[in-house]
């Protein structure tokens, strides 16, 4: 089974217990003598590692691992900073917003993300993507298609993140923030529904729009979920 590693944590003396996805489930299980430095899994401890593993009796609560072989580690051949707190940020998005039963969800998308931060380098975007994508599992979404108030997908003007999405011209009076510049709502608009991570038709958003949505949407998930989420300071600032 393929799996992508979360989270782990010391299980009695020598053992440990790791949170993980597979692309159907949300999934635990358990190293033996992972904990005694001679394992030859050690490498399951570095989060977002995607591993192919071999379970022994599944009837247990934490099945042990039986057999186990690494096809990613985040920790390969790759020592960009952008691209470890991307990483970094999609973990703790993925554990901090996501219920566990629905992580597994998201496992596509990471794997994509990944496979795009080599190819693309564009971290913050990716990034902003995944965290778009993670924000609609968690049931956090925002109004992209159109004015939040009466529907008119025409005359928009603004977007608003305390009525959570686009605002038309005659909706829009004194009391709606306008936040964001045009150039920022279109690409708003692209991170809520772009297909994939392939970037495409992204050539005119700086990193600096990135930012500034990023900023927006860790607001906006703090006071919808009182959830703070850190690695997005991290990795932005
Ligand atoms: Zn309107």
């Amino acid at each position: 089974m393929k799996i992508i590693v979360l989270s782990h944590s010391d299980y009695k003396e020598k053992d440990a217990i790791y949170d993980a996805i597979s692309e159907t489930e949300s999934l635990s299980f358990k190293l033996n003598h992972v904990k005694s430095g001679s394992s030859p899994y050690l490498w399951m401890n570095n989060p977002m590692t995607i591993a192919e593993i071999e379970f022994g009796d599944r009837r247990y609560k934490y099945p042990p691992v039986k057999d186990a072989k690494l096809l990613f580690s985040p920790l390969n051949d790759n020592s960009d900073f952008n691209y470890l707190k991307a990483i970094g940020m999609m973990n703790e998005t993925t554990l901090s917003i996501v219920d566990k039963s629905e992580r597994y969800l998201l496992f596509k998308d990471i794997e994509e993300a990944i496979d795009s931060l080599s190819k693309t380098k564009k971290y913050h975007l990716i990034a902003a993507i995944f965290l778009a994508r993670a924000m609609k599992i968690a049931g956090v979404d925002l109004q992209v298609d159109r004015c939040v108030f009466c529907g008119k997908t025409k005359d928009i003007v603004a977007f608003s993140f305390d009525d959570g999405g686009f605002v038309c011209k005659e909706c829009a009076d004194k009391t709606v923030e306008r936040t964001l510049s045009s150039t920022q709502m279109r690409l708003i608009r692209y991170l809520f529904r772009t297909p994939n991570y392939s970037c495409q038709k992204s050539e005119d958003y700086s990193i600096n729009d990135i930012v500034t949505i990023m900023r927006h949407l860790k607001q906006y998930i703090e006071d919808c979920l009182g959830v703070n989420l850190k690695s997005i300071d991290a990795f932005i600032k």
